[in-house]
């Protein structure tokens, strides 16, 4: 394999993190579900007891009693989760500085460069699985591919299906591997064009994978249309494992020197103090990240999209700022702004902050007001803490939310408990 790309996901990973926290349900059937106290309340995640009880993410409380009547549920708590899934991205920062959340509980790594430091694809997983485990109690599976798509492939339809939680998926193997698979297996395929591709006699991957490109773009405008080139190039190339999107922490704003943070949460958000608490925790992430390679950015990026793959919904929009900047309060000001002026109300999914337009923070000239200094220290202070014990360490108290007659607002967070 010409480069070594992961895609590390987490098992059940809020349930997980619950269990790990409450040792005394180790053995018991446990699951995160919103609003516990009502059997409408939707599971989030179940651990893999519950699981083996048929217990299922995404339906009703009432439903999984049903099927396990001793079932452990417990409310979700969006910030410790947060916080462990940075705990976990610094542990695979140790490991490479090319990191790329995905969403909370999987990223991509490229240890292309690592290998000669910690050993072969596998030793390097091991590695991995240990001390994410030690740390947090969280299993991990791991795909591995020389691509960023057939990473995810592998670890999705392969490690989390084996004992080791393993999977090597090479490039010159996807005939073998990938190619079986049925069609809605394939990345960025989603119930419509599942539908469309059924239709048009594809059901495997491989089928679609061997119709020459010409043809299939043909196929593909005449049930969609002729903008559908593009599209049609993108899923042949998919089926094929062509990929080469780099695995870059910046992703966030399309390859542009940047540091950003994206998230995907676990259910659509539709109040603007629940996105705002993620937006306050992507800031912070974002200028710790800067203030920790020396980088200040002038541009900020913010972008929020919606869950359904087949009609997207949201915004990418950046703004400059007058002075370059990795103050977290100044950066959220900015974020904040944007997403009030570009949010039309719709359901949030996934959310991004980005800063760009980088320069050395070293070559900043004195700002005229001085407690940007004095500000600027309190977060190298508070950031020498988070790096040595873990970003749970200290929490801004304005992440909290603590206003006055926000105490109850501030106990939910996506309307869950924190
Ligand atoms: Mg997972």
């Amino acid at each position: 394999m010409k480069r070594v790309i992961m895609l590390a996901d987490c098992q059940s990973f809020y349930a997980s993190v619950e269990k790990a926290a409450h040792p005394e349900y180790a053995d018991q059937p446990v699951v995160v579900a919103g609003s516990p106290e009502r059997r409408s309340g939707i599971i989030l995640a179940a651990c893999p007891i519950a699981k083996s009880f048929g217990v299922k993410t995404a339906e009703t409380i009432g439903e999984s009693l049903g099927k396990c009547p001793e079932l452990v549920v417990i409310r979700p708590r969006m910030r410790t989760y947060i916080d462990v899934s940075l705990m976990i991205t610094k542990i695979y920062e140790s490991f490479t500085d090319l990191v790329e959340p995905f969403s909370i509980d999987e990223q991509f790594l490229d240890v292309t460069g690592s290998l000669q430091y910690f050993g072969s694809p596998e030793e390097i997983v091991k590695q991995i699985q240990a001390k994410i485990m030690l740390a947090t109690g969280v299993w991990s599976r791991v795909g591995i591919s020389d691509t960023k798509i057939l990473a995810k492939t592998a670890c999705d339809n392969f490690a989390k299906k084996n004992p080791e939680g393993i999977f090597v998926l090479p490039k010159a193997e996807v005939s073998k591997h990938l190619w079986p698979l049925p069609i809605t297996k394939m990345f960025g395929v989603g119930g419509r064009m599942t539908n469309h591709f059924l239709r048009m006699g594809i059901h495997t991957i491989g089928d679609l994978a061997q119709i020459p490109l010409a043809k299939f773009k043909q196929m593909l405008r005449a049930r969609m249309g002729k903008q559908s080139d593009i599209q049609a190039e993108l899923f042949w190339q998919t089926a094929n494992g062509i990929d080469d999107s780099p695995v870059s922490p910046g992703t966030f704003s399309n390859g542009q020197k940047a540091i950003g943070h994206g998230m995907t949460l676990p259910i659509d958000y539709g109040r603007k103090e629940d996105v705002e608490v993620v937006l306050l925790e992507l800031s912070e992430e974002v200028c710790r990240r800067c203030r920790s390679k020396g980088y200040m950015g002038r541009v900020v990026s913010v972008g929020a999209s919606g869950a359904d793959y087949d009609h997207p919904t949201g915004f990418s929009r950046q703004m400059t700022l007058q002075d370059p900047t990795n103050i977290t309060k100044e950066v959220y000001a900015a974020v904040r702004t944007l997403f009030h002026r570009h949010w039309d109300g719709q359901p949030v999914r996934r959310l991004g902050v980005a800063l760009t337009g980088l320069s050395d923070a070293g070559t900043f000239q004195l700002s005229l007001f001085e407690d940007k200094e004095k500000l600027r220290q309190l977060e190298r202070t508070t950031d020498s803490i988070k790096n040595r014990y873990g970003s749970s360490a200290i929490l801004r108290a304005s992440s909290l939310m603590a206003s006055g007659q926000a105490r109850e607002r501030s106990a939910k967070i996506g309307g869950h408990y924190k």
